[in-house]
């Protein structure tokens, strides 16, 4: 093995004042990730480019040198949660959300409070999978509130989603729900819009009363009883392949931009949410992401020339606006996955990277154009560092584009 690609989903952020004006990654203690950024170069980088606010997508198919391509994500998140596809089907990445009602279409909350458990996620796919359309489709849940929605046939995939967080790299929150509507004046792109629009209304009849969502209200939980619906895509995106390379990934989307990489995925399944702590399921699956990696790289090592691990938990404080919780949990990857990649140090000549796919700042609790932090340990001489925001901006690597990371670096296909 020559290489060891790390990628902290929504790594990069900004000074918090829960942490004495720090970053998480400032406020952490990570002697490992110290060291070998102590033995290497930091730079930063902007994932897609300068002022591009990325999507996970976006982020990662840039990273691997793909120019822009639109539409992925559906089809990734699809691909990846296992769903058969032809050309001309129509996929969706989905979230469950909580809106108060169809006619004042106020979004509540874009994840249904994070509380949706996995067998109540089953539970109203179940009735999802029965709505009467004029055309055939699958409604698959992933992981927590996430799920993949496909129709079956010629569609046409220039349509928007039904929210406007995030759209072609700029993010704007609004908090009313929106149609999906054409992005050009082709027939098909209206029928497709109106279909995915038929869809989210009669998933909303059938979701608002089920009797899941009558339980949760009774609990003082949000109902999950909308669907956010993005990323429409008919293709299969035409990837750069690396048939050199293994993927620790365990998110639909990951698994999806792996195998469509022709990388060789090894994945777990996701401890299912039972309870109603979001952050203890989080927790049982960042112990087991960095469990199931060293044990991966551990038995792979002699097969494949590098090694790409996603790690996602670390995105989601940032999105709740929790920078205590992002710091511990970069404390507990530096003391699990990086303590174990630290014994790759000499005398092995393997490279290691790490990076976040973009930032994700605690107080705007999305994500934002600025640039990750980059660590590229590659056993130079020793300087004293510590791997974060500002010691990256000083590094000698510079800012680079996400689409240039993998050549500076030497990693190959
Ligand atoms: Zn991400
Ligand atoms: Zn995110």
């Amino acid at each position: 093995m020559k290489g060891i690609l790390v990628v902290l989903d929504g790594m990069g952020d900004l000074p918090s004042r829960q942490l004495n004006d720090k970053t998480p990654l400032e406020s952490a203690e990570m002697p490992n990730l110290n060291f070998l950024a102590a033995r290497g170069e930091m730079g930063l980088m902007h994932p897609v480019k300068l002022g591009f606010v990325p999507e996970s997508d976006e982020a990662i198919v840039s990273i691997f040198g793909n120019r822009q391509i639109d539409s992925t994500r559906g089809q990734l998140e699809a691909r990846g949660a296992d769903l058969k596809l032809t050309r001309g089907d129509l996929a969706f990445r989905v979230n469950f959300a909580t809106i108060d009602s169809m006619e004042e279409g106020n979004i509540i909350d874009r994840r249904a409070g994070r509380t949706l458990t996995t067998e109540e996620a089953k539970e109203l796919s179940k009735s999802l999978n029965k709505i009467n359309m004029s055309v055939k489709f699958v409604f698959k849940p992933t992981i927590q509130h996430r799920a993949a929605l496909v129709f079956k046939g010629g569609f046409s995939d220039n349509i928007s989603g039904n929210d406007s967080i995030y759209t072609k790299g700029k993010s704007i929150q609004e908090d009313k729900v929106k149609y999906c509507k054409p992005l050009d004046e082709d027939e098909n792109s209206q029928y497709s819009a109106n279909i995915a629009n038929e869809f989210i209304e009669k998933a909303y009849e059938v979701l608002d009363r089920h009797p899941v969502n009558q339980e949760r209200r009774k609990k003082g939980l949000l109902p999950a009883n909308y669907l956010m619906i993005r990323g429409a895509g008919i293709e299969v995106p035409k990837l750069k392949i690396y048939r050199k390379w293994a993927s620790v990934a365990y998110m639909p989307l990951e698994i999806g931009f792996a195998k469509m990489s022709g990388m060789t995925v090894y994945s777990f399944d996701y401890p299912p949410l039972k309870g109603l702590d979001a952050y203890q399921n989080l927790h049982d699956g960042l112990k087991k992401a960095c469990d199931f990696a060293e044990k991966t790289i551990n038995k792979i090592k002699g097969n494949f020339d590098y090694v790409y691990v996603h790690i996602k938990e670390t995105d989601l404080p940032g999105h709740d606006n929790k920078p205590i919780e992002k710091k511990l949990m970069f404390e507990y990857i530096d003391k699990t996955l990086f303590k174990f990649i630290r014994r790759f140090a000499p005398p092995n000549k393997i490279k290691v990277v790490v990076i976040g796919d973009h930032s994700t700042p605690c107080k705007l609790k999305r994500h934002s154009a600025d640039p990750v932090p980059v660590l590229f340990y590659n056993d130079s001489e020793l300087k004293e560092k510590h791997f974060s925001e500002a010691e990256a901006a000083k590094g000698k690597l510079g800012v680079i584009s996400g689409n240039d990371l993998l050549r500076k670096v030497g990693f190959d296909k």
